[in-house]
């Protein structure tokens, strides 16, 4: 399958689906600039400093060698949704130094793989998982920086914490004493319809405050926004956007590989991609 029929076949294919791949170190680095450009813009609309917003480039299904050209083009650290994929890259590429933020659903029989390698993971939803995670960081001797993961769409395909269930995981947390609480993590809604992805917002920015006034989450982090969405997500907020396909280029995998139709599909989910037989 071609990049591009896989892309318009994607269930979640993204509303503008022209991203170019990156392939030299100038398509990077033009890309970057076309984004950093479009944050600081979305920023100067908000009224908000550029500056307290992070971007991170997620860089899933995109193979190492092509890593090494982006980290040439000033790409530090990447964010990755499968821990396999992501701690396979980080021992290929650990000649680099990339920071590797881990930004998908992690099953606890996996907590020891993040603790090995992960500089940060961005899907922590269940007390288990904070559990596991705690046994296996305080065995190696470190800690590690967490957002916690909200599902703030409703929709069943999503993982996370439901936004009523938010402040007392948060305010069980400091029982895990290797887990950094930085902030709340989400994916809005996969829709069209901007006043809905903006509504999934302004529930985070909402349970973020209400959080902070608690004192249960850290610095109050919000990590939301992707290629097709970052600019409403600076708007309502964010200070963290997560951004793959406007950086390397438009994925051959189809997202439904990583937000599964329902939860209960990816219990049963091999850590193969899905092939077209
Ligand atoms: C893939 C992914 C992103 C980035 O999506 P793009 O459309 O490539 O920008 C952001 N967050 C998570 C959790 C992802 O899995």
């Amino acid at each position: 399958m071609t990049e591009s029929s896989a892309a318009a076949q994607s269930p979640q294919s993204s509303p503008s689906p022209s991203y170019t791949t990156a392939v030299t170190v100038e398509d990077f680095r033009r890309n970057l600039d076309a984004v950093r450009a479009r944050i600081d813009a979305a920023a100067k609309r908000a009224g908000r400093d550029a500056t307290e917003i992070r971007l991170l480039p997620v860089s899933k299904t995109v193979p190492e060698e092509r890593l090494r050209t982006a980290f040439a083009a000033g790409i530090t650290q990447m964010g990755e949704n499968k821990v396999q994929e992501a701690q396979r890259k980080s021992e290929n590429l650990a000649d680099l130094g990339i920071s590797w933020s881990v930004i998908g659903h992690l099953q606890t029989n996996k907590a020891k793989n993040v603790a090995a390698f992960a500089d940060e993971f961005q899907a922590l939803d269940s007390p288990r998982l904070a559990g596991a995670l705690d046994r296996r960081l305080q065995a190696a001797g470190r800690g590690l920086d967490v957002y916690v993961q909200v599902n703030s769409s409703g929709e069943p395909s999503k993982f996370g914490l439901e936004p009523d269930d938010v402040a007392d995981f948060l305010a069980a947390l400091p029982a895990y004493s290797s887990l950094r609480v930085r902030g709340l993590m989400t994916l809005a809604a996969n829709t069209s319809n901007e006043a809905r992805v903006r509504e999934c917002f302004s529930i985070m920015r909402r349970l973020r405050d209400a959080a902070l006034e608690a004192g249960t989450v850290g610095d109050g982090l919000l990590s939301m926004g992707m290629s097709g969405d970052f600019e409403a997500a600076i708007e309502g907020g964010s200070t963290c956007v997560r951004v793959g396909q406007a950086i390397f280029g438009a994925r051959a995998t189809p997202d439904s590989y990583y937000w599964p139709e329902s939860s209960e599909a990816n219990q049963s989910q091999t850590d193969q991609p899905p092939t077209n037989s």
